[in-house]
């Protein structure tokens, strides 16, 4: 499988604390690929790292043979890496529909400079984009009063709509009951089989990490602890040991804290 994302020696220090130390991996293209590890572990440095807020102190980050250390988030999203966010960030005055039209101006716009903004829109491959995220009946009703798991379809929708060839999602099932977990993952996989996309995801819910990612990358103290498949993870006496010894800990729904 061709490379699609491609890290190297990447490091960053809070003050004394060193959240990230020369993490190396690679991402495949259509590969779902699983970052786990205790709270604090450095999970999110690292995404952040990845989309182009947080700054490395050194290390490279090529995707699609373009060095993405030193540029904007924007930069990097038009590049084609997208992201969902952890806060839900819709327009709660839109319906659905609307939200996903915007979303697809937005892109659209920046391939072709001048397109008026008009709500007719993209409405086909906005419901193309609800289709695929199982929203097509949401289409009509306003964002505002979505349920959560519906929320974060939306988001995901959101993020299909910039097209992107590589999406971060950190923590994309936080706050979702398990059945919920399993659907937006489930969800995740089929789109990264049907669009070829790869994803780089963090999940707290073991059951569903192991059932969905390709690969598994393990992350403890800012370090790569193990890598690979999930038969490869679970018999890992390294990963065992940090799991066992308390080091991943989970609140009772299953989130961090
Ligand atoms: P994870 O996502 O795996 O839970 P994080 O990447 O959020 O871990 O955090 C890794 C470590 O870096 C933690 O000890 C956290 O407190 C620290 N950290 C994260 N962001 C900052 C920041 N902006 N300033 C200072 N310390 C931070
Ligand atoms: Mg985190």
């Amino acid at each position: 499988m061709e490379v699609a994302l491609e890290v190297q020696g990447l490091n960053k220090s809070f003050g004394a604390l060193q959240a990230v130390k020369d993490l190396s991996f690679q991402l495949k293209q259509g590969e779902l690929l699983a970052l786990i590890g205790p709270n604090g572990a450095g999970k999110s440095t690292c995404f952040n790292m990845l989309n182009g807020q947080l700054r490395p102190d050194s290390g490279s980050v090529v995707f699609a043979g373009r060095e993405l250390v030193g540029l904007k988030p924007r930069q990097v999203w038009r590049l084609g890496v997208g992201r969902t966010f952890q806060i839900t960030a819709t327009f709660s005055s839109m319906t659905v529909r609307e939200n996903i039209q915007m979303a697809l101006i937005s892109h659209h716009r920046r391939l072709y400079a001048f397109i008026p903004r008009a709500t007719h829109l993209y409405r086909d491959e906005a419901d193309e984009l609800l289709r695929r995220v199982g929203l097509e009946e949401q289409a009509e009703r306003s964002a505002a009063i979505l349920a959560y798991g519906d929320l974060k379809r939306l988001e995901l929708a959101i993020a299909l709509a910039n097209d992107p060839r590589l999406l971060l999602m950190d923590e994309p099932t936080a706050g979702m009951a398990p059945k919920e977990r399993e659907e937006l993952m489930q969800l995740a996989a089929n789109i990264v089989e049907t669009l070829g996309i790869s994803v780089l995801f963090t999940e707290h819910d073991m059951d569903v990490v192991f059932s969905h990612a390709h690969r598994i990358l393990v992350l403890n103290r800012g370090e790569l602890l193990a890598e690979g498949n999930d038969a490869e993870i679970r018999a890992n006496p390294r990963v065992q040991e940090v799991y066992l010894g308390g080091g991943i800990t989970y609140g009772a729904d299953g989130s961090e804290n």
